[in-house]
This record gives structure tokens, sequence and C-alpha cells, in this order.
């Protein structure tokens, strides 16, 4: 019989069985559910194994709850959507006043504020990646912690701002992951890398500017040899990327708020293409037989410059990304009265999860000396970064542009930058047109007021 726990975890897939794992190795004795329960044995069984942890599992929901001390915490970690909706179902039902839900799940913010107004209803809390009172020091210890920085650990906001927050984490994810992509394409693809020399040079990487988790892994992958037969894994891994929502969502929600998200919106585009792969192989050769080879021209640059070039051109793509993002979270920050602090989200971002960095630093402190701060890339030290870096980004887009490599993430990035910086842009001509065809009016340079001109009575 197990004693009363501390806090009940619902969903035993990877994610919650290691956090179950994770919270009784702090020494918070957990009790565990997933409606397969083939998956309670399991993690009971590992939490033998890794050291006796103190981890109750059950079979039924009501056991379940019982066994949680009251007022009783409950994380769930299920699939997003219905699936979470029945999980909430099933032990709400045993759930007693006072009592609370925490979705740990990624998670569509609406739905999150939805089931907050239902479950108050019940008289039960329901937090969407907050942190609840009384368990507040479980997560504090099991978050990943920082030195000077303190644990990677919250309270976001009210009602879905953290689902909300997590789901532009993500996007931001699909950003890096998509420009590094990219580096190593033209890397490899135009500077003619082995997977060797790309081991070193992410490696290399991971000791600067660009130190952090994503590129860490990536030197990894590339030193992996293949153990199904010759070469290297990552060679033999096809072209295809998965996608779970959470990237598509964020672009939605960027058209929807009107907050330009080009780097984000790009690496979406190229998950699309990329699962288009029998499409490809067959656009391949009708393009190879017009005199298209897969790449145009042959490296143009000496490879010592190439690869700072790129590392320089990453960077400053990365800067745009994430201005983007930050940008995003405010808007619907304002939208919905949330009163978000991005230089707060920047710190919970440096440990733990898939996109911390050591730049992540870097823009606490953009946030820090300025919370009112338009876009990250007017900060002085960031704008004397793009400053810097400038002619490379050029020329590596350049390069890829002539050598039929797309970069879209790099591209987009330089885009935009080249957007936001200039004083004047063509729209005046896009207002023209809209003015000439459907009298949408324009604004003058010099003076105040709106106009309409009968254009096509003056051609
Ligand atoms: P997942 O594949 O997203 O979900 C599997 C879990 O959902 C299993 O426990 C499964 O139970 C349960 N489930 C599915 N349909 C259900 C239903 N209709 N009723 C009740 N339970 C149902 O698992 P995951 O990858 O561990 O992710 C869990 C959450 O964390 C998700 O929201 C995910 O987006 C988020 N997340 C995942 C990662 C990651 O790297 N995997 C990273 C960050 C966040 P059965 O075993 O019974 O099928």
């Amino acid at each position: 019989m197990a004693p009363p726990t501390r806090i009940g975890l619902a969903g035993l897939a990877v994610m919650g069985q290691n956090l179950a794992l994770n919270i009784a190795e702090k020494g918070f004795p957990i009790s565990v559910y997933n409606r397969t329960t083939s998956k309670v044995d399991e993690t009971v069984e590992r939490a033998k194994r890794e050291g006796d942890l103190p981890v109750y599992g059950f079979h039924d929901p009501e056991s379940f709850v019982q066994s949680i001390q009251k007022p009783r915490v409950i994380i769930m970690l299920v699939k997003a959507g219905a699936p979470v909706d029945q999980t909430i179902k099933t032990l709400s039902g045993y759930m007693e006043r006072g009592d609370c839900i925490i979705n740990g799940g990624n998670e569509w913010y609406e739905n999150t504020e939805r089931r907050e107004k239902e479950m108050s209803g019940l008289g039960l809390l329901y937090l969407g990646m907050g942190v609840s009172g009384g368990e507040e020091d479980i997560l504090l210890k099991v978050a990943a912690q920082v030195p000077d920085s303190g644990p990677c650990v919250t309270y976001i906001g009210k009602g879905g701002s953290g689902n909300f927050v997590k789901m532009v984490h993500n996007g931001i994810e699909y950003g890096d992951m998509q420009l590094i992509a990219e580096a190593y394409d033209v890397l490899k693809s135009v500077g003619k890398l082995s997977n060797e020399e790309l081991r070193s040079v992410f490696s290399q990487w991971n000791k600067g500017e660009l130190l952090s988790f994503l590129i860490e892994i990536t030197a990894d992958i590339f030193g992996i040899k293949d153990d199904r037969g010759e070469g290297y894994l990552v060679d033999k891994v096809l072209d295809k990327t998965g996608m779970k929502g959470t990237g598509k969502w964020t672009v939605q929600q960027a058209a929807e708020l009107s907050v330009a998200a080009p780097t984000i919106a790009a690496s979406l585009d190229s998950r699309f293409l990329s699962g288009l792969k029998e499409e490809r192989v067959k656009a391949a050769k009708v393009f190879k037989s017009g005199g298209f080879g897969d790449i145009l021209t042959d490296q143009t640059m000496d490879k010592a410059k190439l690869i700072d070039n790129v590392r320089q051109a990453l960077y400053a793509s990365k800067i745009c990304s994430y201005a983007q993002g930050m940008n995003l979270i405010r808007a619907k920050s304002m939208e919905k009265v949330w009163d978000l602090k991005l230089g707060e989200l920047a710190r919970i971002w440096k440990g733990g999860c898939i996109i911390r960095a050591i730049f992540l630093d870097r823009i606490k402190k953009a946030y820090d000396r300025n919370p009112d701060l338009a876009n990250l890339l007017v900060d002085p030290e960031f704008a004397k970064e793009i400053i810097d870096r400038q002619s490379a980004w050029r020329r590596v887009v350049c390069l890829a542009i002539n050598s039929g490599i797309s970069t879209p993430g790099m591209s987009s990035s330089l885009a935009y930058f080249d957007t936001y910086r200039r004083e004047r842009l063509p729209a005046n001509l896009v207002q023209s047109q809209r003015d000439y065809f459907g009298a949408h009016t324009y604004e003058r340079v010099d003076t105040e007021g709106s106009f309409h001109t009968e254009w096509f009575k003056l051609a």
C-alpha cells in the first residue's frame, strides 16, 4: 500500500515517465497513472532499477487520485487536444474542491483558457504549464538550474499565457533547427566539408557565441557512424521532417496578430516541402534534363573563410528569428493583457529546454536595459553584432543563391532585417495600386490626412 504521495502524474510516454522519475529522484513520493496500464508497470520497474525511487503505480484512475495527499496536484503529460480533455474527464470525477490539475504538455492556449473556466465551475484549479502554489517547491527543484540565473521555472502569467509562450518557444526552435540545417547544407554542398570536418566545425562553434544545446547535439550527430552499414548515420536518415503542430500554431498566430515572423514561417514551409520527397525526386529529374545539377556552381570561397562567414550568417539570422518570436509574444501579451516579461522568458529558456543557449543571456540583458524595446534588432549590442556580421551574411546568402542551395531561413532573416532597417520601402507603390483599383486612399509624406486620386483619369 502506497503512502499518500505529494503529487500525481498522468501520462507516461517519454515526457511523463522522465518527469515522474525526476520528481521522485528529488525526494518527492509520486503516484503515476496511464491509460495503457503496461506503461505504469514499466515506469515503476524503471524507478526500482534506478535506485528504488518512490514511484507508486496505479492501474485505475480512482485509486490513483485517492493516493495523493490533499489538496491534490496532478501533472498531466498526454497528447494535446481531445486526449487532454478525456484525461481530465477521467480524473476530475474523483477529485475534490481545491484539487489542481497542471497540464505540462504543449497545448493550444485557448483550450487552456476554456478548461480553466470549466474546472473552476467544479471547484478545481487548472494550470497550463504553470506552477501551483503548494507544489512550487517541487517544480523549482525539478527544473534545470542555471548558475547565477536560478531555476528555469517561473509563473508566466494568467490563463493560457504559459502554453502560448511554450508554443512560441517551439516556433523559435523550428527556426534554430532550420538555420543550423542551412549552415550544414552550405558547408557540405558548397564547401564540400566531410562529416568529420563538420563535427569539428560545430564543436568549435559550440565554444563561442553560438554555444547551445542544438549546436552541441549537431556536432555529436556528425560523428555518429551507421550501426547498420558503412558510413555515417546522418547520411542514411531520410530528408523528411516530422512535426507535431506547435510551429504551425506559431505561424498562424503571427498572421492573426499581424506580426512578421518570416524566419519561423520559412522553417515551417521547409518542413512542408521536405515532406514532398517523391515530388522532389521527380522535380530533380525534370530540372536535371534542363541542365541543372543538384549544385549549380563550385565553391568560390576559401574553406576557412566560408566556415567563418557561415558562422556569422547563422548568428545574425538567429537574432532576427528571436526578434520575431519575442515580438509575437509581446503582441499577444498586449492583446490579452497578460503583462508578460520578455527578459524573464529569456532567463527561463537558458537551461533545460531545447533552445537553451548562451545567446539568451544577451536577450535578457537587452530587455533589462529597455523593457519597452521595439525590436531586438535595435538594441545597441545586437545592432552592433548585426552590423559587424552583415557582409558575411550577405556573402553566404549570395553564395547559396548562386549555387542553387536554398537557404530560406537565412534569406528571409536577411530580408526581415533589410526591410526593418529601411526608412522608405516600396510600399508607396503598393498603396498607390490599392488606391488606383480600389479607392483605398493613401497618406502623403508632406501633408496630414487621407487622399484619393482617380489615377485612371490621369493615366
Ligand atoms: P505523446 O506522444 O504526445 O502522448 C502520449 C501520451 O498521451 C500517452 O500517455 C498516451 O496514453 C496519452 N494519450 C493519447 N491519447 C489519449 C487519450 N485519448 N486518452 C488518454 N490518454 C491518451 O507523449 P510525449 O511525447 O511524452 O509528450 C507529452 C506532452 O508533452 C505532449 O503535449 C507533448 O507535445 C509535450 N512535449 C513533448 C516533448 C517531447 O520531446 N516528446 C517535448 C516537450 C513537450 P497511452 O499510452 O494510453 O496511449
